[in-house]
């Protein structure tokens, strides 16, 4: 027997025809790519983007069809969003920083129609023209004042596009299991892979992302995703936001740390989420400035391990509340966030801090498993490591247009992550399964050492790779990026690490760097470090 409720299917565009009703002056405040700050409403977001829809069927576009954005996070973005959706079309978010042979691959392998870029990546996307035949069309998110020279294919300056349409269109209806966002993930080894998002999915995440232990967002919060809406989804902030009522501060191509204070400041940002390179940015401008966070309550950080020494200043100097989060694009993209259980509530100082160093717990609607090798479930009594697998309605069963099956015998998704959790439920990652070190038989955790050695006063940032060693099989080497001016000594970071791990877990040697190479998302490039340390001999 079937329950008598009604047949609301979960759709995107339900999400912004709330918040035009129920929030519909609520500011979406942006840093333009042109430059001057934006702002603008909900009700005129929803506005705008039902003139997109109409203008995307007049070009053809229709259900199931892909449109790419290459763009920073910007009202126009946000709104290309909820217009392509609308239609039941599918937004493809393109990463700009991966390779530009990634870019061609991933554009042509989800066959994109039309492709939305701002300004920044005109001369990119023109290199790139000739190896992209299936666009029909590239609109520059900007104005006809704006818009350069090109040479792009039908190229259109997004507001005189879209001022053919106006925006008496009525959204398409379709089930909610359609797609609606494509996103790929970088991957170190292979070509890029797709992660086809649904709006069921997409609702669902945002719905359960939105509790007040996790972003928690009301409408009185102003809120900033950093998190491009290209990674990731934006960790589900361009949905939770309209959801929820808050104001959206979207900060455009600027991500350093002085324009990222300049915002939290001048808009009153309360909850603001990136990952680690972009708070590093702001409290090394802190430092130099002695800038202050007057508004901001609550910082949400995930992607890589949220160092200790973050948590610690976030928390001590400035009175933020930190919230680790983790995560992964299969995944919509959050899978935990480290908030604090009653059982735990009361930790403080030292212990607190280990705690939050955790990844912590998932929301309803993701269910973990920590497994061996053998496929068997390991004790979660927060010593265990073993692989950590993922079930839920906003995880991929599949990748896009790739028949290789992905779910265990039981339907869960092996993360890739090796973790242990521990009797509370709280998740500790403590490498990727690639980035382990196994030394003597025993894993030694990259992510812990990174973490303690970024605690010493003269490290910027730090990498662990294992080196081959003809007796213990691999050891591990800690390559450091010193804080700008210092020139720490190899021995005295060692010294400090030593009192705070196991004997055999201290790096044999230290190599100061001037970069480390990061990922398109963000992440430190292993593979990279240790081609470049192929060959080092540990003393
Ligand atoms: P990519 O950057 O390769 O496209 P993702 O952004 O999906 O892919 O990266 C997911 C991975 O990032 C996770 O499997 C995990 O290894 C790592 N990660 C994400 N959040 C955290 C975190 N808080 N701590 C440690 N690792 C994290």
């Amino acid at each position: 027997m079937l329950g008598l409720m009604q047949d609301w299917p979960l759709l995107i565009h339900r999400v912004i025809d709330y918040a035009a009703s129920q929030h519909r002056d609520r500011a979406v405040i942006s840093r333009s790519v042109e430059g001057p700050m934006h702002r603008t409403t909900y009700g005129a977001v929803r506005l705008r983007a039902l003139r997109l829809a109409k203008r995307l069927e007049r070009d053809g576009i229709r259900l199931g069809d892909r449109v790419a954005t290459l763009a920073w996070n910007t009202w126009r973005h946000l709104e290309a969003w909820y217009g392509i959706t609308g239609i039941g079309a599918v937004y493809h978010t393109v990463n700009p920083r991966l390779f530009t042979e990634q870019i061609a691959y991933i554009i042509n392998h989800a066959e994109d129609r039309i492709l939305l870029l701002d300004l920044t990546f005109v001369p990119l996307v023109e290199r790139l023209a000739d190896q992209l035949p299936t666009i029909e069309r590239y609109v520059v998110l900007t104005d006809g004042a704006h818009m350069p020279q090109t040479s792009l294919r039908n190229a259109v300056a997004y507001e005189d596009w879209i001022a053919e349409a106006d925006a008496d269109f009525a959204w398409a209806s379709f089930d909610e299991n359609t797609a609606a966002g494509l996103c790929y993930t970088s991957g170190t080894t292979g070509n890029p892979k797709g992660v086809l998002y649904s709006h069921r999915s997409n609702l669902l995440h945002a719905l359960a992302n939105n509790g007040p232990d996790y972003i928690g967002l009301a409408s009185r919060d102003i809120a900033m995703p950093v998190v491009p809406l290209f990674h990731a989804n934006s960790w589900s902030l361009a949905f939770a936001g309209p959801m929820a009522g808050a104001s959206l501060v979207l900060p455009g191509p600027k991500l350093d740390g002085a324009s990222i204070h300049d915002l939290l400041e001048s808009t009153g940002v309360t909850v603001t989420a990136a990952v680690p390179t972009v708070w590093l940015g702001l409290l090394q401008h802190l430092d130099a400035t002695g800038g202050r966070l007057s508004r901001l309550r609550r910082v949400v950080i995930g992607g890589s391990a949220c160092p200790r020494a973050m948590t610690e200043r976030f928390e001590r100097e400035f009175g933020v509340s930190v919230v680790h989060a983790w995560g992964m694009t299969e995944m919509s993209p959050i899978g935990s966030f480290c908030s604090l259980k009653p059982e735990v509530e009361n930790l403080e100082g030292e212990a607190r801090l280990d705690l939050k160093m955790r990844q912590g717990y998932p929301p309803f609607g993701v269910e973990f498993r920590l497994t061996g090798d053998d496929g068997r479930d390991l004790p979660w009594d927060g010593t265990t490591f073993g692989r950590l697998k993922v079930a839920g309605p906003a995880v991929a069963r599949a990748y896009f247009r790739d028949d290789t099956p992905i779910l265990d015998d039981r339907g869960f998704f092996d993360t890739g992550d090796i973790a242990t959790i521990d009797p509370n439920g709280y998740m500790m990652v403590t490498d990727r399964s690639k980035d382990v070190i196994k030394s003597g038989g025993e894993w030694i955790s990259s992510i812990e050492l990174e973490n303690l050695a970024i605690g010493h006063p003269d490290v910027a940032e730090a990498a662990v790779i294992g080196i081959a060693h003809p007796k213990w099989d691999e050891r591990p080497l800690l390559v450091v990026v010193p804080k700008a001016g210092r020139t720490p000594d190899k021995a005295d970071i060692l010294d400090f690490m030593r009192p705070r791990i196991a004997k055999w877990w201290l790096p044999d040697d230290v190599v100061l760097v001037e970069e480390i190479p990061h990922t398109a998302t963000g992440k430190i490039q292993k593979t990279a470090l240790r081609e470049r340390f192929r060959d080092y001999r540990l003393p």
